[in-house]
C-alpha cells in the first residue's frame, strides 16, 4: 500500500512545491482498464471491511476532504473508491456557493456542522479550503461574507490558514482522522476533458461555460493551493497530492491512502463483556424454548 501513498503524502509544508509533483505520474505502472478496475475493487472491498468495524466500534471517525480544479475527477473518485462501503455509515457533502444563512456565520460554521459523528466516514466534496482558494482568487466573495471591515487585512489568508490548521488539530484530538486529497490535474488535461464534455452528448450536462472562464485564473489557483498545502500539511492531517491526469491511478492512490490510515487505527469489533455473554445465553435459551 505504501508504494502508492508514500510518494504523494505531504506531512510537512515547509519545503512543499507543487511543481515537484507530476500530474501524469503513475509510478511507472502500466495497467489496462480491467487490471486497474480489479485492483481498485480489492481496495474498495478492504475499505468496506474497515468501515464495518469503524461503525461497530463507534469511536473513531474519518473525514475525507477532496479538493481539485474542475474536471479533476472528484466525483468519479468518490463514486468508485466508496463503491463497496455501506451507505448507512457514510455521508457525502458537496459544498457549493454559500447560502445567505451560511454567509452570515463565521467561515468554518457550515463545515463544522457536517463533521462526521463517531463511527462514520464523512466526505467533503470541496470543503473549508474553498475559503482560502476560490474566495482568495475572487476577493469580491470575501466582501459578501459581511466581516467587520477592520478585521479584513492582508493577513486574513494567513489567519484563515492558521485557523484551519488548528481546527484540524482539534478534530484529530477528538478522534476524527482527517485525510486531505488534492487531485493534481494538469492545465492541458483539463482542457482535454472540457472538450470531451462538449464532444460527448452524455457529458454535455457536465459542461459549464463558467468553468472555462475559471481557467483564466489557473495560476492564481495554483498559488493558492500551494500556500494552503504548505500551511496545513501535518502528520496528523496529511495532504495527498494525487496525480490526476490518469483517472485509474488517482483512484488507486486515494483508496490506498484511506485503507492505510484505517488499518493504522487497529480497529476491532467491540468485545462482549462477561455480563453481555450471560444475556446472550439467556436470550438463546428463551428462543430455543419458543421453537
Ligand atoms: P461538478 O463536478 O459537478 O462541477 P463542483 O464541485 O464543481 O462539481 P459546481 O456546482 O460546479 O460543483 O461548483 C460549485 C462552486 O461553488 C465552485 O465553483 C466553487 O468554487 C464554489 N464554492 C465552493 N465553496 C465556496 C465558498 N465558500 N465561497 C464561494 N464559492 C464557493
Ligand atoms: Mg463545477
Amino acid at each position: 500500500m505504501r508504494k502508492y501513498t508514500d510518494p504523494f503524502r505531504v506531512t510537512k509544508g515547509k519545503d512543499f512545491r507543487l511543481k515537484d509533483f507530476d500530474p501524469g505520474d503513475t509510478l511507472g505502472l502500466k495497467m489496462d482498464k480491467q487490471e486497474a478496475a480489479q485492483l481498485l475493487q480489492r481496495g474498495s472491498e478492504w475499505l468496506a471491511m474497515e468501515q464495518d468495524i469503524l461503525y461497530a466500534q463507534d469511536s473513531w471517525s474519518v473525514l475525507l476532504v477532496f479538493q481539485a480544479m474542475d474536471a479533476a475527477g472528484k466525483d468519479g473518485t468518490i463514486k468508485h473508491v466508496m463503491s463497496r462501503v455501506n451507505p448507512q455509515g457514510c455521508d457525502v457533502f458537496s459544498f457549493k456557493q454559500p447560502s445567505d444563512e451560511e454567509l452570515s456565520h463565521d467561515f468554518l460554521w457550515r463545515y463544522a456542522t457536517k463533521v462526521p459523528e463517531r463511527g462514520r466516514i464523512g466526505i467533503f466534496n470541496r470543503s473549508y479550503y474553498e475559503e482560502v482558494l476560490v474566495v482568495r482568487v475572487h476577493q469580491e466573495l470575501l466582501r459578501a461574507q459581511k466581516m467587520p471591515p477592520e478585521l479584513v487585512e492582508k493577513s486574513i489568508w494567513d489567519e484563515r490558514l492558521a485557523d484551519i490548521s488548528r481546527f484540524e488539530d482539534y478534530l484529530t484530538r477528538q478522534g476524527v482522522v482527517v485525510l486531505k486529497f488534492y487531485l493534481n490535474l494538469s492545465y492541458g488535461e483539463q482542457n482535454k476533458r472540457f472538450i470531451e464534455r462538449l464532444d460527448k452528448p452524455e457529458k454535455n450536462w457536465k459542461f459549464s461555460a463558467a468553468d472555462v472562464r475559471e481557467r483564466r485564473y489557473w495560476d492564481d489557483y495554483m498559488a493558492a493551493y500551494e500556500e494552503a498545502i504548505r500551511a496545513t500539511a501535518s502528520k496528523a492531517a496529511p495532504w495527498f497530492v494525487v496525480p490526476a491526469d490518469n483517472k485509474w491511478f488517482t483512484r488507486l492512490v486515494v483508496a490506498a491512502a484511506i485503507v492505510e490510515a484505517m488499518e493504522k487505527l487497529d480497529l476491532h469489533y467491540p468485545k462482549v463483556t462477561p455480563e453481555q455473554m450471560k444475556d446472550l445465553a439467556a436470550a438463546r435459551e428463551e428462543l430455543e424454548q419458543q421453537k
